[in-house]
Formats: C-alpha cells, sequence, structure tokens
C-alpha cells in the first residue's frame, strides 16, 4: 500500500484543434496527493482525461513533463511492470485459454512467488470475491459479472501497492453493476489498497469515493469528498455533472428587483442585488436541485409557474419533469407518492400547471456565458 502523489503531470497530445473542439488534447498541469489506503475516483466527460490519467500513473503513457510519485519513490522512469500498480480495463483483458485459477496464479506466477503461496492466495482470494466455486473454468464459460470479477481478483492477488481501474463496471448491465459496486466498496474497505477509479458515471463516483476528481478538458475542475463537490460545486459545469438528476439550470433575467424567468416573477433580495450588483436586463443562470423545489399551492407569490410534462416513479418518491411556463426551460422536482395518488391518475397530471417554490438557502447562481458561480460565494 502507499500514496500516490501527481505533481504538474502534462501529456499534450498533437491533434487537430478546431473551433469547436476542446483547446487542449490530453491533460494539462495535474497535481494532486492521494493518503495511503484511500479510494479516489477521477469523473468528467467523455474526453477530459481521466484514462491518460491512470495510464500515466500506471507507466503505460508517459507523462510530457511533471512528476508521480508512488510512496516515497519517484517512479517517472520506472517501466510500467515495475511500478507495483495493478491495473483492471473495463473489457476484463482475461487469458482465454487459462482457468479463473490459472489466471488467478498468473501475475504471482510471473513475479517467481512460491507454488504453495500461489495456491493459498489463489483460494483466499476466489473467496473473497465468492468465485472460489468457478476456479476450473474457462472466461468463455463465465458471465460478463463474473468475469469481471476474475479480473479484479487478479489485481488483487498480486497485492499491489496500488488499485488502477478503469470503468471495470461499464460492460455490466445495471443490478449487476449496482451489486458489484457494493462488492467492490467493501473489497477496499477489507484490503485497504490505494486505488484510483475512473468512471463517468456520477453515482459510482459518489458512492465509492472518499474522494472524487472532476475533470473537463484536461484540467482539474475540483477535487473533494462527495458531499463537497455535491453541495459546494465550483461551477455550473461540476453542479450539473454531478447528482441524478443533474442540478436544475433556470434561465432568468434580472429587472429592477426582480427575477423574470417566462412567465413567472421572483423577487430577488435586495442583499443580492447590491452583493452582485446586479444590472436591470442582465441574465444569470439559477441553480437548484431538484429536491429543495417543492409544490406549493396555486398563486403562491415569487413561485415558478410550470407545466408538468413527464412523471418517473423512483420508487420512493416521483420524478417530475415540468415546463416553466413561458420557456423550453425543463426542470426536475420531487413529488411524494401521496402527492401523486391524491392528483389521481399519473397520466392525467401531464399537461397540469404547478406552482412551485424555490428556496432561495438552497440557491446557486451562475455566469450564463462563462459557468462561473456568482453566489454563493465560497
Ligand atoms: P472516455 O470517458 O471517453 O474514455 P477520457 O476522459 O478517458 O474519455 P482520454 O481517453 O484520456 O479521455 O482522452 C483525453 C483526450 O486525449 C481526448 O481528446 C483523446 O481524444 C485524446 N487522446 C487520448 N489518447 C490519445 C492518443 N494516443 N493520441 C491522440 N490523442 C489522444
Amino acid at each position: 500500500m502507499s500514496s500516490v502523489k501527481l505533481e504538474c503531470i502534462s501529456r499534450k497530445f498533437v491533434g487537430t484543434v478546431t473551433a469547436q473542439a476542446q483547446r487542449f488534447i490530453g491533460v494539462d498541469d495535474i497535481s494532486f496527493e492521494i493518503p495511503d489506503g484511500e479510494f479516489w475516483v477521477l469523473v468528467g466527460p467523455s474526453g477530459c482525461g481521466k484514462s491518460t490519467l491512470l495510464r500515466i500513473i500506471a507507466g503505460l503513457e508517459t507523462a510530457t513533463s511533471g512528476n508521480i510519485y508512488i510512496g516515497d519513490r519517484s517512479v517517472n522512469q520506472v517501466p510500467a511492470r515495475q511500478r507495483d500498480v495493478a491495473m483492471v480495463f473495463q473489457n476484463y483483458a482475461l487469458y482465454p485459454h487459462m482457468t479463473v485459477a490459472e489466471n488467478l496464479a498468473f501475475g504471482m506466477q510471473m513475479r517467481g512467488t512460491d507454488k504453495s503461496t500461489i495456491e493459498r492466495r489463489v483460494i483466499d482470494v476466489a473467496k473473497s470475491l465468492q468465485i472460489d466455486m468457478l476456479l476450473d473454468r474457462k472466461p468463455k464459460q463465465l458471465s460478463g459479472g463474473q468475469q469481471q470479477r476474475v479480473a479484479l481478483g487478479r489485481a488483487i492477488a498480486r497485492s499491489p501497492q496500488v488499485f488502477l481501474l478503469d470503468e471495470p463496471l461499464s460492460n455490466l448491465d445495471a443490478g449487476l453493476r449496482d451489486s458489484t459496486r457494493a462488492e467492490l466498496k467493501q473489497l477496499h474497505q477489507q484490503v485497504g489498497i490505494t486505488t484510483i477509479y475512473v468512471t463517468h458515471d456520477c453515482t459510482e463516483a459518489m458512492t465509492l469515493a472518499d474522494r472524487i476528481v472532476v475533470l473537463d478538458r484536461g484540467y482539474i475542475k475540483q477535487i473533494g469528498t462527495p458531499d463537497e463537490i455535491y453541495h459546494h460545486p465550483v461551477d455550473r459545469m461540476v453542479a450539473t455533472f454531478i447528482g441524478t438528476p443533474p442540478m436544475n439550470i433556470i434561465p432568468a433575467i434580472y429587472q429592477n428587483g426582480i427575477w423574470q424567468i417566462g412567465d413567472s416573477q421572483i423577487a430577488c433580495p435586495s442583499a443580492l442585488v447590491s452583493q452582485l450588483q446586479l444590472r436591470s436586463g442582465q441574465g444569470l443562470d439559477l441553480g437548484i436541485r431538484a429536491e429543495y423545489l417543492t409544490i406549493c399551492p396555486n398563486s403562491t407569490p415569487d413561485a415558478l409557474v410550470v407545466t408538468i410534462r413527464g412523471i418517473e416513479s423512483l420508487g420512493r418518491e416521483t420524478l417530475v419533469k415540468a415546463q416553466i411556463n413561458g420557456t423550453s426551460t425543463i426542470i426536475n422536482f420531487l413529488a411524494t407518492p401521496e402527492w401523486i395518488r391524491q392528483s389521481g391518475d399519473s397520466r392525467q397530471l401531464l399537461g397540469t400547471q404547478l406552482t412551485i417554490g424555490l428556496s432561495l438557502a438552497w440557491l446557486f447562481i451562475f455566469d450564463p456565458s462563462t459557468g462561473r458561480k456568482l453566489f454563493p460565494v465560497l
């Protein structure tokens, strides 16, 4: 086990940069330090540099500049197989002609581990991943979930200092992904190996991570615990990337003490007007999460008038999608099953008009053109 430290890591790829494309291809000036035993998750949209960063740490890709340390050792010049890291990919990469037991043993055999230790370790690892009944099978006789567990087992069996996992669950169907995710978390709690996990699935990031690194176009946007990232996003990109459903973004125009949002008007606290030095006619993006929008009695002042466009049951709660009247903006909010029942058949609710209160205590304000957070300031 070991800490992992990245100092100003950059990797620039030569590529065609068009007006629409990202201005930087690769990763740029990435620095962070993962304490020994922590589980960190790298997230971000496709092409933001997650896999490149993981491959640089593994030694499969060379950084253009910067330093990497595993524990106290600088590994810049250390080849991949001597870095003592184990990497698991989304496509499992098991040896098809070997049995599960042989796949689990392979890494240890390559390192010259003695036969009895290998046998003991294969059994221990297989039991911890509940694949001990599959040891004699070949990969093609296993389900996707079982294959992925063998791939994880092969990495664990080597007792590496660091685990690098690149979207290891993305080939599994939804149910299996949930259960394997829970097992992975439990496994990390048991073995406590420093883990870096790449995903573009924010639920995986939120449920697995000690800390999340949000990347965007090769840069670090934010590093924080799942709670910090969810409740204190640094900008609109992070706010809308983390959380399911994503944070609602409501375009508004400030006009003489009110926010005009389509047909709705909401009083803007005067403290905010002076703090943000709002000018009449100024556009703003108001951000608020679904759970902080509430259904109010009709004609409540300072509320949004919306029309229901969709209803999705989430089990304990129902997600309602509604269009803000006078705009094309769709917002999500949550309704209790009791509210849905009292309101009649959920299909009949489509097209119904509602009044939605928006609690200013949970409001974010972003610059519409840059996405920069204007409020809250911290
Ligand atoms: P995804 O979620 O789609 O897997 P990612 O966040 O893992 O994406 P990377 O695969 O790290 O992104 O790629 C980051 C950027 O670098 C992308 O623009 C990609 O096209 C570019 N890139 C990656 N590898 C190379 C390469 N070998 N040559 C040129 N460009 C590359």
